[in-house]
């Protein structure tokens, strides 16, 4: 179905590794010459290169957040689950999906958030940078020993061989579309969760495996028709005519800009970009806002 664009943001982040970081390749195993756990590789025109795929920060991301929504009292479903009731066809409008799903997306309705897979080098970066980029990553391999599940003792047998990033900076991306303001609130939490290393990405996390920092390098926002505005972000709640109906909110899903940030360029179309802290201002704003508040303490589905 064709949908009209309202806002949309662009999140460019630089993850690096903090503590070892183990993504498996799914083939890594296979071949007895080669590390049991082999980090994941992508094909680029440079060669092959570790990445971090979307998905993997996405589902990340995505198990936080259903974490703290159940921690706030809300009610989400199990994605895993064949009957989780956003899968259900009647539950199949955007309003009757739980918060989660809105978000990151369920079997009925694709999600607002999108997570581009994180290369060693910006999305547009020129060559060189590219090939820098390239050269700084560092990887190692780590001899470990596995644990016995059911004894809790070291296996002699069981000792294998994992191949970690232990160096470098990955780049992946983040956009919204048609997103109201808690989601970009949550996404920004999810964030700082990771950064501050509550939260870590791949495996061996028992291990203290993991842990990394990630910044917010680049945001870009853009806000259409009735939601242009120069001074105030706004999330599709806030959506007037034809598409109010669609949406079903009514919100006042509206923040004032953060002080001492540039305003959004003004006319139909307003736009706004932020690098480094005034990037982390606008998003660290969006958890001071009322809509954020109001579906903090809604409770239920909103
Ligand atoms: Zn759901």
């Amino acid at each position: 179905m064709f949908r009209a664009l309202h806002n949309q943001a662009r999140l460019v982040l630089k993850i690096r590794p903090v503590s070892p970081v183990l993504i498996k390749s799914a083939g890594s195993g296979l071949d007895p010459t080669r590390p049991e756990m082999e980090f994941v590789t992508i094909h680029t025109e440079l060669g092959r290169v570790e990445y971090l795929p979307g998905s993997t920060l996405k589902g990340v991301m995505r198990s936080f957040t259903e974490r703290l929504l159940l921690g706030l009292g809300k009610k989400v479903c199990d994605p895993l689950e064949k009957k989780s009731l956003c899968a259900e066809r009647e539950h199949r409008s955007y309003s009757r999906q739980c918060d989660v799903c809105k978000l990151f997306g369920s079997p009925n309705l694709a999600g607002r958030l999108r997570v581009v897979d994180g290369l060693p080098w910006r999305v547009d970066a020129p060559d060189e940078e590219r090939q820098a980029g390239r050269a700084e990553l560092k990887r190692e391999i780590r001899a470990n020993v596995a644990i016995d599940r059911a004894s809790g003792a070291s296996s002699s047998k069981g000792l294998f061989d994992m191949d970690v990033l232990v160096g470098g900076a990955l780049y992946p991306e983040l956009s919204l579309r048609n997103y109201q303001l808690w989601q970009l609130a949550l996404t920004w939490l999810a964030l700082k969760e990771l950064d501050t290393g509550f939260l870590q990405i791949g495996g061996g996390k028992s291990r203290g495996l993991g842990r990394v920092s990630c910044e917010v390098t680049l945001l870009e926002i853009r806000q259409i028709g009735s939601l242009a505005n120069p001074d105030e972000v706004r999330g599709v709640g806030a959506v007037t005519g034809e598409s109010l109906r669609q949406y079903r909110l009514g919100d006042p899903d509206r923040s004032p800009l953060p002080e001492g940030v540039a305003r959004f360029s003004d006319g139909p179309l307003s736009e706004g970009r932020y690098v480094g802290e005034a990037a982390r201002s606008v998003l660290a704003a969006t958890l001071a806002s009322e809509p954020w508040r109001r579906f903090v303490e809604g409770g239920g589905a909103q």
